[in-house]
């Protein structure tokens, strides 16, 4: 299952557990990490984009976008010049 509302309570929910570490990392990694209990019903959410075959797709791995890798989760690459000019000199790191 997964809902709009689902997506947005499982966005919210990383977003706190991230303020949470962040305040821990202020307090200098001390004391244990405030985290929000994990909500029950995102328990077992899936993906739910709409596939080729027209069903809700059931995977269960989801990026913070609340999708799976195959619906909106892998990065297609440099966008920006800069970051096209620095992929295009990456291959250099590995010839000796
Ligand atoms: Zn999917």
């Amino acid at each position: 299952m997964s809902t709009p509302e689902l997506r947005k309570l499982w966005k919210l929910f990383l977003n706190t557990s991230d303020r949470a570490f962040e305040e821990w990392e202020k307090r200098g990694y001390i004391g244990s990490v405030n985290r929000p209990p994990f909500p029950e019903e995102l328990r077992g959410m899936t993906c739910g984009a709409k596939t080729r075959a027209g069903t809700p797709c059931r995977q269960k791995g989801i990026y913070r976008n609340g999708r799976c890798k195959l619906h909106g989760g892998l990065s297609t690459g440099p966008i920006t010049q800069e970051g096209k000019k620095k992929s295009s000199q990456n291959w250099k790191k590995r010839t000796p």
